[in-house]
């Protein structure tokens, strides 16, 4: 096994390997004590953990590796940031989303706030001293992101926003809301701080509880005319929707990437169990079933590793490269809900139980497919490229 991941990893650069072998020696120290912790206490760390968390990440530039030198962040090359991202999703899936999250605020703030907005926000958030979250979906909008109903209201200097969003990544830990709502005459983007001068709360969070990836928090955030001021427009009012498809772009690539290290464990996990399981005579994994099964999931996960890689590297040239992530989204999140299946299936009874990590595995994957746009509508959206024919609004 080790053998097979360090030959694939003989395309890294000298300095990719040493990176993720540093990297992974701290994230095996740090984080894999609080894996079982919180899946134990079936929710999040609190924002103040979380805080530290990105803290230790940000030694490594997963926190501000997306932004450029000029706005105070690490400017890495994607690549580079995309493998030490697949290993903390391979270790610590829950936490990888909250630093995607974390991350791309960073990398939005940066490309679309004002130089006063960007000391304000985007410097403390690259410091990990404040959370940002990125509210799009609604309750009666998900994959219909067009039809966004939450609504600003100007009055004088101030903007008031009113609204219901749901399933938020980083909410509860969140010291500010990335808004998307209807502000004027079309889609805008507007920050609103959680907390008053007073500590009083402008929005109300309540947690949900998940299947999978009970280590990241995910919300209903609510909205009752919250007040921010009039210069808390992120980048063009009624420039919002086009903002929030731009960022779908990268982010996309993440998602995939956190497949990638789910699908990566659980094969882990099922080849080191086929060494030590016996039936009819000999270990389970020299049975020819078992190879096929084993030999389909590296396969697959390579596959979806080689798509994810390429849209990073699409990504850092700048072009147009939406149906690529899309298509590296959808197959790097189906592929890993495959073959955390067969990893299950490998493991027998045994799989099904808190007993192994494999169960954990299944669960989290199989939440995947669905954030930052679900299988189908990537698969829209790369039809719509081809044919230049939208089957959605
Ligand atoms: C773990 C997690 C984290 C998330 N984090 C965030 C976040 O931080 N911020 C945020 O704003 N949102 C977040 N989301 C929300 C996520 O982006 C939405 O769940 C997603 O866009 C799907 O929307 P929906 O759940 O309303 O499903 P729906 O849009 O209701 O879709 C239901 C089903 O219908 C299918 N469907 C819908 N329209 C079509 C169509 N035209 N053709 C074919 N099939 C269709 C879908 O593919 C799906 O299978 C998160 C979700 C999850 C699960």
């Amino acid at each position: 096994m080790q053998d097979v991941m360090m030959a694939a990893q003989a395309l890294y650069s000298e300095e990719q390997r040493m990176l993720l072998d540093n990297f992974r020696r701290m994230a095996e120290a740090e984080f894999v004590p609080l894996v079982d912790k919180y899946e134990k206490l079936g929710h999040p760390p609190n924002a103040e953990t979380l805080k530290g968390l990105f803290v230790k990440c940000e030694e490594f530039g997963l926190i501000s590796g997306l932004v450029p030198e000029s706005d105070g962040g690490l400017e890495m090359n994607r690549m580079t940031y995309g493998i030490l991202y697949e290993e903390l999703a391979r270790i610590w899936p829950d936490l990888a989303i909250a630093v995607l999250i974390q991350g791309h605020a960073a990398l939005s703030l940066s490309m679309l706030a004002s130089p006063a907005q960007k000391e304000i926000y985007l410097a403390p958030l690259m410091r990990g001293e404040r959370i940002g979250c990125t509210c799009i979906s609604e309750p009666e909008v998900g994959s219909n992101v067009v039809e966004v109903k939450c609504r600003a209201e100007r009055k004088g200097d101030n903007i008031y926003v009113t609204g219901q969003k749901l399933w938020i990544s980083n909410g509860a830990q969140s010291d500010f809301a990335v808004v998307v709502c209807n502000l004027d005459e079309g889609i805008s983007m507007v920050i609103v701080d959680r907390y008053d001068d007073n500590g009083g709360e402008r929005y109300q969070v309540r947690e949900l509880n998940k299947m999978g990836l009970v280590g990241a928090s995910t919300c209903e955030l609510f909205f009752d005319g919250a007040e921010t001021t009039a210069d808390h427009v992120l980048g063009k009012s009624g420039g919002g929707l086009f903002q929030t498809l731009k960022l779908f772009e990268s982010a996309r690539v993440f998602v995939g990437l956190t497949s990638i290290g789910i699908g990566q464990a659980a094969l882990e996990t099922a080849v080191l169990y086929a060494g030590q399981r016996s039936q009819h005579g000999k270990l389970i994994g020299g049975h020819q079933l078992i190879q096929g099964y084993l030999a389909d999931m590296a396969t697959q996960l390579d596959a979806a590793r080689l798509l994810c890689q390429r849209g990073l590297q699409l990504l850092d040239l700048g072009v147009r490269c939406d149906t690529q992530t899309s298509m590296a989204k959808w197959y790097a999140t189906e592929m890993a809900v495959e073959v955390a299946g067969k990893a299950v299936q490998i493991h027998g009874g045994v799989g099904i139980t808190k007993e192994f990590p494999v169960e954990r595995h299944f669960r989290n994957a199989k939440i995947m497919p669905i954030p930052d746009g679900t299988t189908e509508i990537q698969k829209l959206v790369i039809g719509r490229n081809l044919t230049g024919i939208s089957a959605f609004s």
